[in-house]
């Protein structure tokens, strides 16, 4: 049975395209430094991200840890959004590894300002923690793009008190295309930053990490030492390679099919679209109905053959991807309006 899967990005499937490439990667040892496809991979990461060198990462998190682990040192203080994927979805991760504590931004729209960075940075003083780093998300997890301006802001601020800014950018191609800009632009703001290939880019696993030719030096060490340090990769940066040179360009269906979803949700009774973080492919709704049974709700829509995830704080989250279609969007609408 062939299921519509709206859990995640992260479910897309390598396209024939990548498999073929994968099948035929010239590879070599990465530990060695020897595999002519991840370099091809990484070099390529970097010209996007307008940056001097790129490292291939097994996962999002890891790209996350190990760039919290290069630029902080134990017991500093790193200023991020209380909702920020290292903060919230890293399993503590930031604690354990790098030992460094947490000034976290609760802001209702989760975009960090200058003013937030002013107000946390701590002065030197015996009794308080150094602030190593500000992190910065974009697009951010609740499918709010952050604005330019914002950024800009932000970056100066922090400068200004010489703390160097990272950008977990894991939806950083969808953020552009919303904002109308190419990554760089984004990616201007922040010393380094991480984006996901296993996403709306359909890769099967990786993410790079991008900065400076020292940071990334730095940084290889300290993936090594998590033991991401992997060999033949250039099986997987073989279709790496197809997520940046072709499925990039395509994210902006699953734009505008998320913006065709929405619009479909937005007419049954009962639900409500929030617009406010209408930005990406991240369709995010409630449903309140008298009687509406929220627990068995995804049970019944896999009976259907689709794949949801259930409520999260208050809300529901529909994705789509390159294994959703036009069509497969009107039976999701079909399905949950005859709910
Ligand atoms: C998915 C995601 C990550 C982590 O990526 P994994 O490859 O799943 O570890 C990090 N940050 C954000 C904002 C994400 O959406």
């Amino acid at each position: 049975m062939r299921y519509i899967d709206l859990r995640s990005d992260t479910v897309t499937r390598p396209t024939e395209e990548m498999r073929a490439a994968m099948a035929t990667a010239v590879v070599g040892d990465d530990v060695y430094g020897d595999d002519p496809t991840v370099h091809e991979l990484e070099s390529l990461a970097a010209k996007l991200c307008g940056k001097e060198a790129a490292l291939f990462m097994p996962t999002g998190t890891m790209a996350n840890q190990v760039a919290v682990m290069t630029f902080t040192k134990r017991g500093d203080e790193v200023i991020l959004g209380r909702f920020s994927h290292i903060a919230a979805y890293e399993a503590g991760a930031a604690a354990v590894l790098s030992a460094v504590n947490y000034s976290a931004v609760d802001n209702a729209d989760e975009i960090i300002t200058a003013a937030d960075i002013a107000a946390r940075v701590r002065s030197k003083d015996v009794h308080f923690p150094d602030t190593g780093l500000v992190c910065l998300e974009n697009a951010l997890g609740s499918g709010r793009v952050v604005p330019l301006d914002a950024m800009k802001s932000a970056y100066e601020e922090a400068k200004k008190h010489k703390i160097p800014v990272y950008l977990d950018g894991a939806r950083i191609f969808n953020a552009a295309l919303h904002l109308g800009v190419d990554a760089s632009e984004i990616a201007k703001y922040c010393d380094a930053l991480m984006f996901c290939i296993s996403k709306g880019l359909c890769a099967p696993v990786g993410s790079l990490l991008a900065g400076s030719g020292d940071f990334i030096a730095r940084a290889r060490r300290f993936r090594k030492m998590l033991g991401g340090g992997m060999r033949q990769a250039g099986v997987l940066s073989a279709a790496g390679l197809i997520s940046l040179n072709t499925m990039r360009h395509r994210l902006s269906d699953d734009h505008k099919n998320a913006d065709y979803l929405a619009e479909g949700l937005a007419q049954i009774k009962g639900i409500t679209v929030d617009y406010t973080r209408r930005d990406i492919n991240l369709v995010f709704f409630t449903i309140k109905k008298d009687g509406f049974d929220h627990a068995a709700f995804p049970a019944k829509m896999l009976d259907a053959g689709i794949k949801i995830n259930g409520i999260a704080g208050g809300m529901y989250r529909f994705v789509t991807h390159n294994d959703v279609s036009r069509k497969d969007i009107d039976r999701v609408i079909d399905m949950v309006s005859s709910l």
